[in-house]
């Protein structure tokens, strides 16, 4: 008999066609009460399939009693409690690495977008005022910038990969150093003291809520620049309208918000801002890229109880294909 596939969030018409031939696909967009189709079909429900933003509660788990593994299309799994999902033997996977250049790609256009004013200048064309003759302020290089990244990880790496291109003098903070030719800052504050921009990407939750604290973006001063491409939650979103609004930061080049998708509407009416809706593996290719390694995760285990990309929570319950 099909196993059943509980889907949270949108998915690909390509990812559904994957799965559909051998699986029974319930998503939640077409329920008119969660709560109650799953105390009615809760216990058929072998796999969830959730991205990074949904996630899953915690008592849509608990009412699914033969759940045997959460799917995650995406590699961040902040919203999911993979903690309390190990520990009922479900496993968890997620898609690392497939991402790694595209979220490096957005980070890095969010930061030419703040040091050379795309906004200004492209609002200089729409606006008449090119063609009316008036000049457009200078905007700043964005080569040979000290730049920090916080959270050397996987997609850290590949920004530190990109930024060789504009000539950086790359530093990083994580939690344990690296073998990497860049300067390690084990102090966050102290790391943007001696940067001119921050780049922040590392993963979502309660241990890293707020690391990027107003004491940091005030230690990155009047003429630094903040990018995130993390998660809303790293960065002390009030602290940072504050700083921008009173010029102790220089500019900000966001992808992520605290609670999305609300963004701040001073941050809309500030022209040293770049906003981006979350988009950063949003490309046809990589999208599809997770896409697959999301339904295989799937696929495999149904077939040979293996997965791919298990979380490191799950990593000791986990068969790797
Ligand atoms: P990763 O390989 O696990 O790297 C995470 C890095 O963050 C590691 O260097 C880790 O340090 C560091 N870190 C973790 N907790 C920290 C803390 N409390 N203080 C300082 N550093 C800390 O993850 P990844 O694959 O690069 O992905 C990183 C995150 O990017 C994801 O979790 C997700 O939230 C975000 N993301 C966003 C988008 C988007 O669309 N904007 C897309 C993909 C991913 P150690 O190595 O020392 O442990």
């Amino acid at each position: 008999m099909s196993s059943a596939i509980f889907i949270i969030g949108a998915i690909t018409d390509e990812m559904r066609a994957s799965l559909s031939p051998d699986f029974i696909l319930h998503d939640v967009a077409q329920m008119d009460d969660v709560e109650t189709w799953l105390a009615a079909n809760g216990q058929t429900i072998k796999y969830v399939l959730t991205n990074g933003h949904d996630g899953i509660a915690d008592d849509w788990v608990t009412n699914m009693p033969n759940l045997k593994l959460i799917s995650n299309y995406g590699v961040g799994y902040d919203a999911i409690n993979a903690q309390a999902a190990r520990a009922s033997d479900i496993l968890v996977t997620h898609t690392p690495d497939v991402l790694n250049d595209e979220v490096a790609t957005t980070a890095i256009m969010l930061m030419l977008a703040c040091y050379r004013e795309l906004r200004a200048s492209d609002q200089h064309i729409r606006s008449g005022a090119w063609g009316a003759g008036e000049m457009l302020t200078l905007s700043r290089s964005a080569d040979h910038r000290r730049v920090g990244i916080v959270g050397l990880g996987r997609i850290g790496l590949a920004i530190a990969d990109k930024l060789t291109a504009f000539h950086a003098n790359i530093a990083y903070h994580s939690r344990s150093e690296k073998d990497v030719p860049f300067t390690y800052y084990a102090d966050l504050q102290e790391m943007a003291k001696d940067c001119e921009a921050l780049i922040v990407i590392t993963p979502g939750g309660d241990e890293t809520k707020h690391l990027v604290s107003k004491d940091v973006i005030e230690a990155l001063g009047p003429d630094g620049v903040l990018i995130n491409v993390a998660r809303g939650t790293v960065v002390d979103e009030g602290a940072l309208v504050d700083a921008l609004a009173n010029g102790t930061l220089g500019a900000a080049g966001l992808d992520v918000f605290e609670q999305e998708p609300h963004v701040p509407a001073a941050l809309l009416d500030m022209p040293n801002v770049v906003v981006t809706p979350h988009i950063g593996s949003a490309t046809i290719e990589t999208r599809r890229a997770m896409g697959q390694l999301t339904v295989n995760n799937i696929i495999s285990h149904a077939k040979t109880g293996k997965v791919f990309s298990p979380v490191p929570e799950c990593r000791d319950i986990a068969d790797m294909a």
